[in-house]
């Protein structure tokens, strides 16, 4: 028993991560590769089976994350505290005005799934809501399959909940891993974290490149999460995906605001742009650049006062 009781875990395990980094992340955050609707929908199904509460609101956060990151607008910046970057920014009640989905989730507000697990974007609610259709689903598989197997159902999906909230703390300690790439920001590839996330923790690479489907990119950067979208790209599951290597030029965010202005809904069509076309539109960037900012730190960046004052609000509003 005890055997099943562990490859049960297991299998659970992979199914949950599975369903946070390609259904989750890299398709519904980042729409890093396209597919049929049934198709995203069983994905972020057995996210949400791991306690991973509604998708709008993860998608939404996580997209603000990269739009802001480590700046006060970060929803979970470690430099403003550990305890808040790990799990105080999931406890709070609604969305601060710079992280609404009508703003940054125009693609998901009106999907009628999303909508009703959003429950009217409370997040406490959400959360309950989150926590009551998995709770009850154990029950059924204790019913079903036997205490043992719905115990390590349960058990696997609560730890596979703890991993995001891992990853963005420890892959933004600089101390924690290593660069490829000379990103204006703290992210850093993390090996340990790659292996238990399924190939999430190779997180500086992905914030050169958030809109590649793939996030390994050198031999030792094993990342089975991106072998799944190939794999379903083979079997025709997968319709198209953004993919980058090591050798892709980063050109970073020289000559970019701090905080990119663009809209949202550009930002995710141009993470949907081919690799080719991502590069000719960075290098008009850099050609129509008045005058490009060195990479360092973000923070050093926030400067102005108008726009220091707005993060002070916003970050006030948060907290309440
Ligand atoms: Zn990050
Ligand atoms: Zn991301």
């Amino acid at each position: 028993m005890l055997v099943s009781c562990l490859i049960a875990f297991l299998c659970f395990y992979t199914v949950h991560m599975i369903g946070i980094t390609v259904g989750y992340h890299r398709l519904l955050a980042h729409r890093s590769y396209t597919c049929p609707k049934f198709v995203e929908y069983i994905l972020v199904m057995a996210g949400y089976l791991g306690f991973e509460s509604s998708p709008m609101w993860w998608a939404t956060l996580h997209r603000a994350h990269h739009r802001y990151t480590d700046t006060e607008l970060d929803p979970h910046a470690p430099k403003y505290g550990i305890y808040e970057a790990y799990i105080g920014w999931f406890l709070h009640k609604e969305y601060a005005d710079h992280l609404k989905p009508e703003k940054l989730s125009k693609d998901m507000i009106n999907d009628p799934l999303y909508k009703f697990l959003d429950a009217g974007g409370d997040w406490h609610r959400a959360h309950l809501l989150n926590s009551f259709i998995n709770f009850s689903l154990r029950g059924i598989m204790a019913l079903v399959w036997g205490w043992e197997i719905a115990a390590a159902s349960l058990a696997a999906a609560l730890i596979v909940q703890q991993m995001p909230l891992l990853l963005n703390v420890v892959c933004h300690i600089p101390k924690a891993g290593y660069k490829n790439f000379n990103t204006a920001d703290t992210s850093v590839n993390v090996g340990w974290v790659a292996f238990l996330t399924l190939g999430e923790g190779w997180h500086n690479n992905h914030h050169a490149f958030p809109g590649s489907a793939r996030h390994g990119l050198t031999a030792t950067e094993f990342d089975p999460s991106w072998l799944v979208i190939k794999t379903m790209k083979a079997f025709g599951l997968v319709r198209w995906m953004n993919e980058v290597s090591i050798t892709t030029p980063y050109k970073g965010l020289q000559g970019e605001p701090a905080v990119v202005k663009k809209p949202v809904e550009l930002e995710i069509v141009s993470d949907l742009q081919p690799v080719s076309t991502k590069r000719e539109m960075a290098a008009d960037r850099e050609r129509t650049a008045p005058t490009p900012l060195p990479v360092t730190n973000l923070a050093d960046r926030t400067s102005t006062r108008s726009r220091a004052e707005g993060h002070r609000r916003a970050r006030q509003k948060l907290k309440r």
